[in-house]
């Protein structure tokens, strides 16, 4: 399976970071040895004194397609959750400025937390789901899907001219404002609605 990532698709995170708004999705990838294990914790990795927390709305493809029209989009997905993005910001910054590729800073290992998946049978409408993450029993990120420059319906017809979607592959739809840095004994909890989907240590 893949992890296909998208950048700069909330606004308020563009201008946090002071970065363009992009004219297209920013699209990046995550090997599957990104994935964070069930219950285990996140070490910061040796090589970032800055790593962040993005908290991101997840999409899990179900049926292989390409070149999917956003029409029906829908029928590619039937589970969401909300995950995190670790980015190493500090190694990102020097990549971006080089014009280089990201992964050194998006897709070392432990970089993709995944929550619990549910049925988006749950919501009336994909397009207006709130999540958030806490930090230390704190609020530090609230997104809501409608606030999404690309929805999830045009962000499957994006990659998928790209990408041949698989069953089984994830989707990391963007991050809204709010990313910050973690430090060891942090506890980060993602939530969709009030529904607690995932519970993770800093190491
Ligand atoms: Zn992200």
């Amino acid at each position: 399976m893949k992890i296909i990532c998208i950048g700069r698709n909330y606004t308020e995170h563009i201008e946090e970071l002071h970065n363009e708004r992009p004219s297209d999705p920013v699209v990046f990838l995550k090997p599957d040895t990104a994935i964070l294990l069930k219950k285990q914790a996140f070490f910061i990795p040796d090589f970032s004194k800055d790593v962040h927390h993005e908290v991101e709305i997840l999409v899990k493809i179900n049926k292989v397609g390409k070149h999917i029209d956003k029409k029906f989009a829908n029928k590619y997905y039937d589970e969401i959750s909300v995950g995190i993005d670790f980015t190493a910001r500090d190694l990102q910054s020097k990549l971006k400025e080089k014009g280089l590729p990201w992964e050194k800073a998006k897709a070392f290992d432990g970089a993709a937390v995944i929550g619990k998946w549910i049925s988006k049978k749950n919501f009336d409408d994909v397009n207006n789901i709130d999540f958030s993450l806490e930090k230390n029993e704190n609020i530090v990120q609230k997104g809501n899907t409608q606030l999404m420059l690309w929805k999830i319906d045009e962000l499957i017809e994006y990659v998928s001219k790209y990408f041949t979607l698989k069953i089984g592959d994830i989707i990391f739809t963007g991050t809204p404002s709010g990313v910050g840095k973690v430090i060891a004994n942090d506890k980060l909890k993602g939530f969709i609605e009030n529904k607690e989907l995932f519970s993770i240590t800093v190491k």
